[in-house]
C-alpha cells in the first residue's frame, strides 16, 4: 500500500481518539458456530473484517445479534424445504459490553446493548465487532425480539431492525467512545446511520434545519457498498411505514433529500445520497449500477474471499511449504505457478478425500476418488438457475456414460418465503433419484452453511455457476475454488468476467437469449473439452488447476479488496490527482 495511505493508518490507529473505519453489516460470517449470516453478503463481511485484521486496520464492525440465527434447512426425500431456528449460545460467546443506547422506534423508547467478539489477524491485530441486541428487560416484548431473526419477519420487523443497526449502532459506536472518520454501510441495511449522524450533526436543533452543508458533514463520512443488481433487491418501505415507525420528522427530511422513490422510501436511494464514495461490487456490476442509478457515481471494487479461511488444510500446507508467508502477503499466490504439479494432484486428492469422508457421514453416499466431481452450491434464487444442468438429462447422463462416470453435489437453501426457489430445490432432488445409475450419482446435501461451503469449493473438480445475467453482482464461492486449485465452468457474470481465462483459469458458458442456448453450451464445454481433458490428459488438468490458484487465488481476496478501499473509499484524500487543475499550483511555483 503507499506509503500516504500507511500514514494516515498510523495516525488512526491510536487509540487515545479511537478513529477508526466503522463497518456496519446486517450480517456477519464470524465464526462456523456462529449461525450469524445467511450467505454471501455475510461471508464477504466476515471475510473483509479478517483481512482487515491481517492487515492491522483500525476499524470496529456492526451488526445484530440474530439470537435465532438465520436457519438450519431440512430436505426430506422428496425434496421439500423446512426450516428450524438456530438459538445459539451469545452469552458463552461474545463478551457484554456496559453501555446502552437508547431508540425511538414506532414512538417507543427500545434500549439496546451490545456484546463484543474480537477477530484477531495473522500479526495479532484485533478488530472488534459489536452484536447489538434489544433482548432488554425495559423493552416492550415485541421490541426484544428485533435483534432474534436475519431476514425474518415482515417489512415492518426489518425497518425496525434496520433502525437498530443503523441509529443504534451509530450512537453505540459513540457510547462506547469511539469517533468514526469513515462509516462503511455494507448494503442498505445500515443506511439509517446517516440519519443517526445527521441528528448528531445539528447538535439538538430539529431536523428541518438540516441544509445542503449539514449533509455535506454527513457525507464526507460516509462511504457505500451496493450488492444487488435487480431493483426489488433493495429494501423499500411505504410512507406510512416511514411515518410510523421511523416518525414524521425524518420521513420529511428524506423526502426533501430525494430519498423517496415511486413513494417509496428506498434504503439504497438513502445510502447513495449521503455517501461520499460508492461502489459495486466487480466491474460488470459497477457499471450495471452506474445504468440502474446515473444520477450517482458508482465505482466498483471486485469483491474476494479470505485466502486462510478458505483454502483446504492440505493445500494450506503445500502454500506453506512454497511461499511461507502467503498469508500475510496474499499476492504470493502468484508464485503459485512454480509448485510441482505432483504436489498440486495430491494436496487436491487430500481435499477430495476429506469431501468425500463428508458426504458419506452426512447421507451415506460412497463417491469414488477418482470420478469426475462437480460442485455446485449457493442459495436457491431462481435466477441462479440450479437446474439448468438438467435442461437435457439424456445429454448428461450420455456424458457420463461415454466418460466413465460423473458425480455432482449440489446444496443450497431457499429463503423459507421462497416458493419458486424451494420448487427449484424440489426439481433437482426429484431428478438427481430419476438420473441415478452406475455413472451418474447426483447429490443433494442439506443445510449449506460455512463448512460445508468450504469442503465442496476444496474438494470437488469443477465449480459450475450458471446464474441468469446480469443478476449475479460477483458471487465468490468461485474465488473459494479458484484457491483450491478448482477450475470454474461460468456464466460470464459477476466476478467470472474478470477472473475467467478460457482453459487457464477455467471455461465460460457462451452468452446466449435463452436457457436451451446456454445449457447446449454448458454441455458442448462438458462433452468436447472438461471430460476429455480430466479423464484422458491429466498432466494438462494439473496446470489448469495451477494456474486457478496462481491467478485468481491471488488476486481475488480480500487482502486485494481491502487495499482498494482503503486507497479508493477510505482515504481518497492522499490520492494522487494529476489532472491540469491540481498540478497548476505546482506548476507555478
Ligand atoms: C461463499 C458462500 C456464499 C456465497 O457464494 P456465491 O458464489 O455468492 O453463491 C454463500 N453461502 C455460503 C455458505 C458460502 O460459503
Amino acid at each position: 500500500m503507499r506509503h500516504a495511505q500507511l500514514q494516515q493508518i498510523a495516525a488512526l490507529d491510536n487509540s487515545e481518539d479511537r478513529g477508526i473505519v466503522a463497518y456496519f453489516s446486517m450480517e456477519i460470517a464470524v465464526e462456523p458456530t456462529m449461525p450469524t449470516y445467511s450467505g454471501g453478503l455475510g461471508v464477504l463481511a466476515g471475510d473483509t473484517l479478517r483481512a482487515a485484521a491481517d492487515m492491522g486496520l483500525p476499524l470496529a464492525a456492526i451488526t445484530l445479534a440474530h439470537r435465532q440465527g438465520y436457519f438450519r434447512q431440512h430436505l426430506d426425500a422428496s425434496g421439500i424445504q423446512t426450516e428450524e431456528s438456530q438459538p445459539w449460545d451469545i452469552e458463552a460467546l461474545l463478551t457484554p459490553q456496559s453501555p446502552t443506547v437508547t431508540v425511538k422506534i414506532e414512538g417507543r423508547p427500545v434500549v439496546i446493548r451490545a456484546w463484543r467478539h474480537d477477530v484477531i489477524g495473522v500479526t495479532g491485530h484485533t478488530i472488534p465487532i459489536y452484536f447489538l441486541d434489544t433482548n432488554v428487560e425495559q423493552n416492550d416484548p415485541r421490541d426484544r425480539e428485533l435483534t432474534d431473526h436475519l431476514y425474518g419477519g415482515d417489512g415492518d420487523y426489518r425497518l425496525r431492525q434496520e433502525v437498530v443497526l443503523g441509529i443504534g449502532g451509530a450512537r453505540m459506536l459513540e457510547a462506547l467512545e469511539y469517533r468514526p472518520v469513515v462509516y462503511h454501510m455494507n448494503e442498505g441495511h445500515a443506511a439509517l446511520l446517516t440519519i443517526a449522524l445527521l441528528e448528531k450533526q445539528l447538535f439538538g436543533s430539529p431536523l428541518e434545519a438540516a441544509d445542503e452543508k449539514t449533509v455535506e458533514s454527513v457525507r464526507r463520512r460516509c462511504v457505500f457498498t451496493t450488492h444487488t443488481p435487480v431493483p426489488a433487491g433493495h429494501d423499500r418501505f411505504s410512507a406510512e411505514q416511514s411515518n410510523r415507525i421511523l416518525g414524521v420528522e425524518r420521513t420529511k427530511v428524506f423526502e426533501r433529500l430525494g430519498c423517496f422513490h415511486d413513494d417509496l422510501l428506498n434504503m439504497t436511494y438513502i445510502a447513495l445520497r449521503f455517501a461520499r464514495y460508492v461502489n459495486g461490487v466487480a466491474m460488470q456490476h459497477g457499471k450495471v449500477s452506474r445504468e440502474m442509478f446515473p444520477d450517482y457515481k458508482i465505482d466498483a471494487i471486485t469483491n474476494g474471499v479470505h485466502a486462510a479461511t478458505w483454502t483446504a488444510p492440505s493445500f494450506q500446507s503445500t502454500f506453506d511449504r512454497h511461499m511461507p508467508r502467503w498469508r500475510q502477503d496474499n499476492l504470493s499466490l502468484r508464485y503459485a505457478i512454480d509448485i510441482p504439479e505432483a504436489e498440486i494432484e495430491q494436496a487436491h486428492q487430500d481435499a477430495k478425500s476429506v469431501l468425500i469422508a463428508a458426504v458419506k457421514e452426512r447421507t451415506g453416499v460412497e463417491l469414488r476418488p477418482n470420478i469426475f466431481t462437480l460442485g455446485f452450491a449457493r442459495r436457491a434464487a431462481t435466477y441462479k438457475r440450479c437446474d439448468l444442468l438438467f435442461t437435457d438429462p439424456e445429454r448428461l447422463v450420455k456424458a457420463a456414460h461415454d466418460f466413465g462416470g460423473l458425480q455432482i453435489l449440489y446444496s443450497g437453501k431457499a429463503h423459507p418465503a421462497d416458493e419458486p426457489g424451494k420448487a427449484k430445490i424440489r426439481r433437482v432432488i426429484e431428478l438427481a433419484q430419476e438420473l441415478d445409475s452406475a455413472d451418474l450419482t447426483i447429490v443433494y446435501l442439506e443445510n449449506y452453511e460455512w463448512i460445508l461451503g468450504a469442503l465442496l469449493t476444496g474438494g470437488v473438480d469443477l465449480w459450475l455457476n450458471t446464474p441468469k445475467r446480469p443478476y449475479e453482482a460477483s458471487g465468490t464461492s468461485g474465488m473459494k475454488a479458484a484457491l483450491n486449485g478448482v477450475p470454474s465452468l461460468s456464466i460470464l457474470d459477476g466476478w467470472w468476467i474478470e477472473g475467467w481465462i478460457e482453459g487457464v483459469t477455467g471455461w465460460a458458458i457462451a452468452d446466449h437469449d435463452d436457457d436451451a442456448g446456454e445449457a447446449g453450451s454448458l454441455y458442448d464445454h462438458l462433452e468436447q473439452v472438461i471430460l476429455p481433458l480430466y479423464y484422458h490428459q491429466p498432466e494438462q488438468w494439473k496446470r489448469i488447476m495451477r494456474s486457478t490458484i496462481a491467478l485468481n487465488g491471488s488476486f481475488f481476496n480480500t487482502q486485494r479488496m481491502i487495499e482498494q478501499y482503503v486507497l479508493n473509499a477510505y482515504f481518497p484524500e492522499q490520492r494522487m490527482d494529476h489532472s491540469a487543475a491540481a498540478l497548476e499550483p505546482i506548476l507555478a511555483r
